[in-house]
């Protein structure tokens, strides 16, 4: 748990240090950026680089190169919409209180099956399991955590469609 804690804290404090060369906030609400950070942190362990905690890896590093966070697609949504497609990312006025977060479209082209992963998205929620932070874009969790063993019910809903 100490290392885990201690892991957040290192990354939150790496991307919020990057966050600020970059003219960006890291989202205020300290629990959902906390989520995102782990969500991070397990596709570290997971592919070995540190893929976006709102999509899906090939596990691939040459074809995920574009979601490695921060993601090729960031500074863009955020100049449009104000935050990244996970919201980890954030403008001045969302990080002051004077502006809420987004739901936004997804820009990523996804090569494999010619379709945008807008299109998935808009098709699939995605599920998180709240023991060790794994993701699946499917219409429900499954009934068993593939990774930590976990139950359907301790999954939770990370993005709504
Ligand atoms: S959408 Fe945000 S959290 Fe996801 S990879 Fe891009 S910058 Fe990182």
């Amino acid at each position: 748990m100490k290392e885990r804690n201690k892991k957040i804290k290192d990354i939150y404090l790496e991307k919020k240090e990057e966050a600020g060369k970059s003219g960006y906030y890291l989202n205020p609400d300290k629990e959902f950026t906390g989520q995102l950070l782990e969500g991070i942190l397990l596709n570290e362990k997971r592919y070995g680089y540190q893929s976006c905690p709102c999509r899906l890896a090939s596990g691939k590093k040459d074809e995920d190169l574009d979601i490695i966070c921060p993601c090729y697609y960031r500074d863009e949504d955020i100049d449009k919409y104000g935050n990244c497609y996970c919201g980890l990312y954030v403008n001045k006025k969302i990080a002051e209180g004077k502006d809420k977060i987004r739901s936004i479209p997804e820009r990523r082209y996804n090569k494999k099956d010619k379709k945008s992963t807008s299109e998935i998205k808009a098709k699939y929620p995605v599920f998180r399991c709240r023991v060790c932070g794994y993701l699946c874009a499917k219409n429900n969790p499954p009934a068993k955590c593939p990774i930590c063993g976990a139950l359907k019910e301790r999954f939770e809903t990370f993005l709504d469609i």
